[in-house]
Formats: structure tokens, C-alpha cells, sequence
């Protein structure tokens, strides 16, 4: 019996030994096409020799150095790479060692400031329903995913939830993209207007929706009027990048393609790209600088704050994929493969919605496209997706059915940003074959 305690108690999980490129390999020397990223995060595949090089390199140097005691080169490089590159107003990197952490300090931050500037009262969040920020405490209150929160309600801090921008099933038959993303902003204003705007600290959003939804960008315009909306109350904007940040929509910051700048964004997954763990929140400067005219010290912390070798893993990640230009591939591959998805699938009875942005994915399984009708969740078709998917040599992210209780479940695909064009075949040949053993032919 194995003696570690797995998230599935019941399950045998094959042992990874190894990756070559876009490719996990276990003991049995099997090999599966990674075309999730694990949860997106591995975006320059297992066996990159520059990240692995400089993972080595620094940790010769340096074993660890506490954030209260010094600072390193490494994690300041990483913080001038990111504040160079992050949208405007973004002054300042905290680092972590994950999202869930990177959202925690994020929602810490947004209270202290308010503190400091002399408005305690500020203490609501909005966030939206079937949404993920995280499974700390404060980063699960903050999501709205009735299944993951239902068994700690009691131990979460209460947050407002409003419609997530899901057109697929948000919009009204007639209604335009623009007046809908119009109704999801009045009913934000609605709920800031029923809480108090003067109580209402900050809005979280993922500018698009990965876990919970299945790459589920927001409408044009929606983001501006959220943008418009938290300006006019002074609430603060924090877009929760941890899964579709660091180029995997095709820009660095997904938040660049809706045009607006958050005063908190939080990225992880793509940040070490799973060659070490990390996270960060990117602060705003009006943040930064309230707290270092104020009390001067943020009341937070955690032992492995910017560990200098993930800094480094992640900065020669970062630099990779710059000095690589791998943004324009992501766009170009991320076409390559809705293309293929909608030729192979796009009349498939059962996939009601194929969507995304770049190298992030997501096809949307319905009973009947018709209707949309979902399959019901006792079905759990998710865990017979994956399992028969890991059997055909492929990973993917299927979600759902448990989402409430009656959405659709969805199949999230966040390959590595170093497929070869043939490997986007390869992903929905094996896909196609997987739908196939679970769902009967089309
Ligand atoms: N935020 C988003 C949008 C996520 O998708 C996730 C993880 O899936 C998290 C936060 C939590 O990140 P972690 O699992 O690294 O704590």
C-alpha cells in the first residue's frame, strides 16, 4: 500500500519517471502526450536543458536564503523581467510558491491598503460564480465553485458572487454579445450598489476562465465596464492570471487582450512552467506605494517567499520563451488547433462548444446540442475522460458535471508552447479516440 495520502484515496496512479519534450514517461515506459500542461502549467514541455541548467546552477549557489533576512539576484532579475514586460500601473512582485498563495496575498493586500488609506470599512469581495481562485481558505471563499466550497462553507469568509461571462450559456437567444457582457456589468453595479460601494474593497475575475469553465474567454467590452465600474467606486480590480497568464492565450498577460490593467494580478502555473513551484502577486503602485508610505511593512508571509531557485527556474523560463518568440507560435499553433478541433469535432453530437484563446482550449461535452442539455453528473464523465484518454497516451483536463450541480462537463487542453505542428494531430487523433471508447462513435 502506498503511504502517501493521494487526492484519490482509491486510485493507482502510474509512476512518472521521466519527460522527453511534450511527453511524460512512467515506469513502464509508456508515454503520453502532455496536452494539458498537467493543470497548464507545463508550457516548455519536461526536459527543457536551459531551465534544467539553470535550476542546477543556482542551486550550487545558493541552498536558501529567508525573505526577511536577504534579498536575492535571482529573484530580483525575475521581478524586473516581469514589471518590464506586466500591464501599466504594476510596479512590484511579491512571490510565492503558488496561485492559491499569489491569491491569498493579493485579497491580504487589497485589505491592508484600504486600511492605510484610512477606509477600514472596505471589506467585500465580488467574485463570480463557477469560478476558481485557489484552495486556501481565503482563495476558496473567493471562488465561486459550489462543489469544491460546499463541505468548508462554514469555515469561509463571506464573498459575493455574480454571473461569470460564459457566453455559451449566458447569453439570451437574441441578445447580442455586446448587450450581454452589458447585463453581466449592471448586475455587478446592482450587487456593489446592494453591499455599499464604500464597503465593497475589491472585484476578482479571471480575464479567462480555465479550470472551472474550460478557457472561456469574456465577451468584447466586458472587461473594459468591469474596468470602469471598479474605478468609479474605487474598488480594486484583481485578474487572477495563475492558469491563463505567461503567454498561454498568446500574450504574456491574457488581461493585455481585453485592454485593461488590474491593480492586483496573480500568475503561478506558466510562471516555473512545473520546473519549480511558484507564484507571484504583481501590485499596483498606488498599493505599493500606500503601504511604503504607511506602516511600511505588509502583514504576510510565508517561509519560502522567493526561493532563489524557483526565481530562477522561472526566469530562464521567462527568458526562453521570449528569446525563443514563442507568443506568435502559441497564437499560431492555438489556431492550428481549434481548426483541427472544430474540422474533427465541430459536428460531433456531443461537443456543444469548442472556444479559447491560444494554446488554451476547451470543448464543452453536452448530452444534446440541441438543447445544450448536459450529461448528468452522476455519470462522471470527467474521471472516465481522463483515465480513458492517460490509456490512449494523452493527457488532458476534463472538468465538471459536479459544477453546480447541472453544467456541463468540459475537456481543457493547455499544451506545452513547444508542440511540433504534427503533435496538434496527434492530440485530437487521441482525443477523437478517447471520445469514442467513452462516448460511442459520432
Ligand atoms: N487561480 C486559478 C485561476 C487557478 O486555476 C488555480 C489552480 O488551478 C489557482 C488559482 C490555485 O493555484 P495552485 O493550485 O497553484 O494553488
Amino acid at each position: 500500500m502506498s503511504h502517501v495520502f493521494h487526492r484519490h484515496l482509491s486510485h493507482t496512479y502510474p509512476t512518472a519517471v521521466g519527460g522527453d519534450g511534450a511527453y511524460l514517461i512512467d515506469a513502464e515506459g509508456r508515454r503520453y502526450l502532455d496536452a494539458c500542461g498537467g493543470a497548464a502549467v507545463s508550457c516548455l514541455g519536461h526536459s527543457d536543458a536551459e531551465v534544467i541548467e539553470a535550476v542546477r546552477e543556482q542551486v550550487g549557489k545558493l541552498a536558501y536564503a529567508h525573505s526577511a533576512f536577504f534579498t536575492t539576484e535571482p529573484m530580483e532579475a525575475l521581478a524586473d523581467f516581469l514589471i518590464e514586460r506586466a500591464p501599466e500601473g504594476l510596479s512590484s512582485v511579491y512571490f510565492v510558491s503558488g496561485g492559491s498563495e499569489a491569491v491569498e496575498a493579493a485579497l491580504k493586500l487589497a485589505r491592508q491598503y484600504f486600511i492605510e488609506r484610512g477606509e477600514p470599512e472596505r471589506r467585500h469581495l465580488i467574485a463570480r460564480r463557477q469560478s476558481y481562485h485557489g484552495n486556501t481558505l481565503g482563495a476558496l471563499a473567493t471562488g465561486g465553485n459550489a462543489w469544491r466550497r460546499r463541505q468548508f462553507e462554514p469555515l469561509l469568509v463571506e464573498v459575493s458572487h455574480v454571473s461569470p461571462c460564459y457566453a455559451y450559456r449566458g447569453q439570451a437567444e437574441g441578445e447580442t454579445p455586446e448587450a450581454y457582457g452589458e447585463r453581466l456589468a449592471r448586475e455587478l453595479e446592482d450587487e456593489i450598489q446592494r453591499l455599499g460601494p464604500e464597503t465593497v474593497m475589491a472585484f476578482v475575475a479571471e480575464p479567462v476562465v480555465g479550470a472551472t469553465l474550460g478557457a472561456v474567454p469574456a465577451v468584447p467590452g466586458y472587461f473594459k465596464r468591469v474596468r470602469e465600474i471598479c474605478d468609479r467606486h474605487g474598488i480594486l480590480l484583481i485578474l487572477d492570471e495563475v492558469m491563463c497568464g505567461m503567454g498561454r492565450t498568446g500574450s504574456l498577460f491574457a488581461a493585455e487582450q481585453e485592454g485593461v490593467a488590474p491593480d492586483l494580478a496573480t500568475i503561478a502555473k506558466g510562471l516555473g512552467a512545473g520546473y519549480q513551484p511558484i507564484g507571484a502577486t504583481l501590485v499596483g503602485e498606488r498599493i505599493r506605494a500606500t503601504i511604503a508610505g504607511g506602516s511600511g511593512f505588509f502583514q504576510h508571509g510565508h517561509t519560502y517567499i522567493g526561493h532563489a531557485t524557483a526565481c530562477a527556474a522561472a526566469l530562464a523560463v521567462q527568458r526562453a520563451i521570449e528569446s525563443r518568440d514563442l507568443l506568435p507560435r502559441v497564437r499560431q499553433l492555438g489556431d492550428g488547433l481549434q481548426q483541427r478541433l472544430e474540422d474533427r469535432f465541430g459536428d460531433h453530437p456531443h461537443v456543444g462548444d469548442i472556444r479559447g484563446r491560444g494554446l488554451f482550449r476547451g470543448l464543452e461535452l453536452v448530452a444534446e446540442r440541441e438543447s445544450r442539455a448536459p450529461f448528468d453528473p452522476e455519470r462522471k464523465l470527467h474521471a472516465a475522460i481522463k483515465r480513458t484518454a492517460m490509456d490512449h497516451g494523452l493527457m488532458c483536463y476534463p472538468m465538471g458535471g459536479t459544477l453546480d450541480g447541472r453544467r456541463g462537463d468540459h475537456i481543457l487542453l493547455a499544451p506545452p508552447f513547444i508542440l511540433e505542428d504534427g503533435q496538434l494531430d496527434e492530440i485530437v487523433d487521441k482525443l477523437d479516440a478517447t471520445l469514442r471508447s467513452v462516448l460511442g462513435p459520432s
